[in-house]
C-alpha cells in the first residue's frame, strides 16, 4: 500500500501554529478579509491553470471554464469558495497549507511584540492567505484535485496543531475551501453580505466570481429542485484593461492588495498604455510600508507578467532594475509570445523597451512624489534602496541622484531631508565642490572634528551614514557639474582660503610637525599642519584616492581583507595642546603626547585602538601627574 492512500494527520511548522495563533487572535476586527484572502488565491489558482494550459490544453478537461463559486448553508453553517483552477495535489497541500514558505518569515517572527494590535499590523504587512479562514472558522475542510491528475485530495483542520491528509475522489478539478463557521461567524451565511464582500474587495478578480442567484426558483412540491442560476457578482474583467476613467481609487488599492499580500493601501500608483509600436500596459504601485526583505537584494521583484491577459510569470526580474525591487505592479504585453519563459526574457527588444519606459514611469512617480509634503514618508521607507540605483542605472543617474536625500550639517533632523540641488542651490561663493562626510552612524558624523572649517565657514556638508552611501559616492562622483569631495580626504580648497591666507604646509610649522613625524613614525604616513580645524587639536586625512575609514570598517565587518592603511596626521597649531607640545622638553613625555594625539584623532572619527589599553595607561598616567 502506498502512502498516500492512507489518511495521515500531520503537525503544522511551528510557524504555522505561531501564525495562526496570531491571525485568530488579531485579526479579530477585521475580520471580513479572509474571504478575499481566499478569493485572491482562487484567482491565482486559475491563472496557474490557464498558463499551464498553455502549453497542454488537456488539462482543461474538456471544461475551459473557470470561475470562482460562493455558496453558503445557513443551516450546515458552512461557506465554500471553489475554484476551477490549477488545483493541488497531496504533497501540494501538505507544502501549502502546513508550512510557510515565503521570504520574511524569519524577520516576520523576529518582529512580533506581543502586542495584539501593533502584530496585527504586522501581520498584514505580511500576509496571511489561506490561514485567514481560521479568523471565522472552527474548522476548515479542503478539496482538491490537480488539473489532469486522476484522484483528489481531502484536509482538514480545526487550526490547533494539527491537520488530516486523505485521498478522495473527485470529479471536478480545482479547489473547494469549506469553511464550518464559529457561531459568532454565521452572519457570512448570508447572500447580501457576501454579494458586498466581493463587490468590495474582489471587483477587481479577472475571473467571474459567482453566486446561487437570490431569484432562483422555489421548487415545486414533489418536483427535483432545479440547478440555481449563477449570477456573476464582479466585474470580471482584468482591472489594468478597463479605461482608466472606469476605474476608482478604491479598485485600485484592492487589486493592490490582491497583487502584493499586502493589507495596508499603496501609497501612489501609476497606470499607463502604450499604443505605439509595442503595445503594452503597466499598472505599478509604491507600497506604504517596507516588506520585510527589503534588504534581501537577491529577492524577487513583485511585478507581474501577462501576455494579452494571460498570467504568465511572477517576479518577471528583467522588467525592472533591483533597486525598485519595491514596486508592485503588472505588465501586459501583445508583444511578447505566450511561451515566452525567463530565457527569452533575458534578450528580448520588447522587454528591454518595457523596461525602459517602466523605470520612467515609476521615477516620474517619485519625482511626483518628492515635490509633494509626503517625500519623507516615502523616503525613510525606500530610501536606502533608491540609493542603489545611483550605482545600477547609470543611465538615470543623475535623474536617481536628484531624488536622494541626506542629512547635513546645516539640516540634521532624524529624518534626511536636504537634496543635491537644494545644496547646490546654497553652495558658498566660489565653493567648488559638494562636500560630504561618511561615517558609522549619523553622531559620529555630526561630531566630527573634520567638520569645523566648515562650519566656521558657513560650508555645508552632508552627512553620510549608511552603509550603502560609501557606494553611492563612489558612483556619483559629481552632480549638476560639481565634484562631490570627502572632507576627511585630500587636502581642502574653501571659499575663504584666500582671505585667511591659509596654506595647507607651513613653512613655520615644521619644527613641531618634523617632531611629531619622527614621534608617530609607523603609525601615521605623514603629519602636516590643518586647514580643516578650529576646535579640536588633530585629525587623520586620507588621500584623496584612499579607501575611506568608514568603507575599511565595513569591508572588515563583511569578513574582506583590508590592508592597514596608513594616512596623514592633520595637527592645529593654534590649539593649546599643540602649542603646549611645541614647548616639551621631555623626550618620552613629548612621545607619549603625540601617540595620545593620534589616538585620540582615531577614536573622534569612531574608529578603534589598536591597543585600547596602552592607550588608557598613557591617559592615566597623565591624570595622575595633573593631579600633582
Ligand atoms: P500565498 O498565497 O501568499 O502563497 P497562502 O497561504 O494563501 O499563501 O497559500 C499558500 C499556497 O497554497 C499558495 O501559494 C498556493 O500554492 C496554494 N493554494 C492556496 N489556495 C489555493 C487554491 N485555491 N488553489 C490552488 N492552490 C492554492
Amino acid at each position: 500500500m502506498t502512502t498516500t492512500a492512507t489518511k495521515e494527520t500531520l503537525g503544522f511548522q511551528s510557524e504555522v501554529n505561531q501564525l495562526l495563533d496570531l491571525v485568530i487572535n488579531s485579526l479579530y476586527s477585521n475580520r471580513e478579509i479572509f474571504l478575499r484572502e481566499l478569493i485572491s488565491n482562487a484567482s491565482d489558482a486559475i491563472e496557474k491553470l490557464r498558463f499551464s494550459a498553455l502549453s497542454d490544453e488537456s488539462l482543461y478537461e474538456g471544461d475551459p471554464e473557470t470561475a470562482i463559486d460562493i455558496e453558503f448553508d445557513r443551516d450546515a453553517h458552512t461557506l465554500t469558495v471553489r475554484d476551477a483552477g490549477i488545483g493541488m495535489s497531496r504533497e501540494d497541500v501538505v507544502a501549502n497549507l502546513g508550512t510557510i514558505a515565503k521570504s520574511g518569515t524569519r524577520e516576520f517572527f523576529g518582529a512580533l511584540s506581543g502586542d495584539s494590535r501593533q502584530d496585527s499590523q504586522l501581520i498584514g504587512q505580511f500576509g496571511v492567505g489561506f490561514y485567514a479562514a481560521f479568523i471565522v472558522a472552527d474548522k476548515v475542510t479542503v478539496l482538491s484535485r490537480k488539473a489532469g491528475a486522476p484522484e483528489g485530495v481531502r484536509w482538514e483542520s480545526d487550526g490547533r496543531g494539527e491537520f488530516t491528509v486523505e485521498p478522495c475522489a473527485r470529479s471536478r478539478r480545482g479547489t473547494e475551501i469549506i469553511l464550518h463557521l464559529k457561531e459568532d461567524a454565521l452572519e457570512y451565511a448570508d447572500e447580501w453580505r457576501l454579494r458586498g464582500l466581493i463587490k468590495k474587495y474582489s471587483d477587481h478578480i479577472a475571473a467571474p466570481i459567482r453566486m446561487a442567484s437570490a431569484q432562483t426558483a422555489e421548487p415545486e412540491d414533489g418536483e427535483a429542485a432545479p440547478a440555481p442560476a449563477l449570477e456573476t457578482i464582479n466585474s470580471a474583467t482584468a482591472l489594468w484593461v478597463r479605461a482608466k476613467q472606469d476605474i476608482s481609487d478604491d479598485d485600485y488599492k484592492a487589486f493592490y492588495k490582491h497583487i502584493s499580500h499586502d493589507f495596508a493601501d499603496p501609497m501612489v500608483w501609476v497606470h499607463t498604455k502604450s499604443e505605439g509600436k509595442l503595445e503594452y500596459t503597466t499598472l505599478f504601485f509604491i507600497p506604504n510600508r517596507p516588506p520585510f526583505d527589503l534588504f534581501d537584494r537577491d529577492v524577487k521583484r513583485g511585478i507581474k507578467l501577462y501576455v494579452q491577459r494571460v498570467f504568465i510569470m511572477d517576479d518577471a526580474e528583467q522588467l525592472l532594475p533591483r533597486y525598485l525591487r519595491f514596486v508592485r505592479g503588472i505588465v501586459d504585453t501583445r508583444d511578447l509570445p505566450l511561451n515566452v519563459s525567463r530565457e527569452i526574457l533575458q534578450r528580448n527588444k520588447a522587454i528591454d523597451t518595457i523596461r525602459g519606459a517602466s523605470i520612467k514611469k515609476i521615477l516620474g512617480l517619485i519625482e511626483t512624489l518628492a515635490s509633494g509634503e509626503d517625500y519623507g514618508k516615502f523616503w525613510s521607507a525606500f530610501g536606502r534602496v533608491l540609493k542603489e540605483g545611483v550605482i545600477e542605472d547609470a543611465p538615470n543617474r543623475e535623474r536617481v541622484a536628484k531624488l536622494l536625500r541626506f542629512a547635513s550639517t546645516l539640516d540634521d533632523a532624524a529624518e534626511p531631508a536636504v537634496s543635491l540641488e537644494q545644496y547646490v542651490s546654497r553652495m558658498k561663493e566660489g565653493q567648488k565642490a559638494i562636500y560630504f562626510l561618511t561615517a558609522e552612524t549619523h553622531a559620529t558624523a555630526k561630531a566630527s572634528p573634520h567638520l569645523e572649517v566648515f562650519r566656521a565657514r558657513g560650508v555645508e556638508v552632508l552627512l553620510l551614514s549608511d552603509p550603502v552611501d560609501e557606494w553611492v559616492v563612489q558612483h556619483l562622483t559629481e552632480f549638476d557639474g560639481k565634484p562631490l569631495r570627502s572632507v576627511t580626504q585630500g587636502k581642502l580648497e574653501l571659499p575663504g582660503d584666500e582671505e585667511t591666507g591659509e596654506k595647507p604646509e607651513d613653512a613655520e610649522a615644521s619644527a613641531l610637525v618634523g617632531k611629531l613625524k619622527a614621534a608617530l613614525e609607523g603609525k601615521v604616513s605623514s603629519v602636516r599642519a590643518s586647514t580643516r580645524l578650529t576646535d579640536s587639536p588633530a585629525c587623520l586625512v586620507g588621500d584623496e584616492y584612499d579607501m575611506s575609514i568608514n568603507m575599511q570598517r565595513i569591508l572588515r565587518a563583511a569578513g574582506q581583507e583590508v590592508p592597514p592603511s596608513k594616512r596623514i596626521l592633520e595637527v592645529n597649531e593654534k590649539h593649546p595642546l599643540l602649542m603646549r607640545l611645541a614647548s616639551e622638553e621631555g623626550e618620552q613625555r613629548f612621545a607619549d603626547l603625540a601617540v595620545l594625539l593620534f589616538e585620540q584623532a582615531v577614536l573622534a572619527e569612531g574608529g578603534r585602538l589598536d591597543d585600547p589599553a596602552a592607550f588608557v595607561r598613557r591617559v592615566n598616567q597623565l591624570l595622575i601627574d595633573a593631579a600633582g
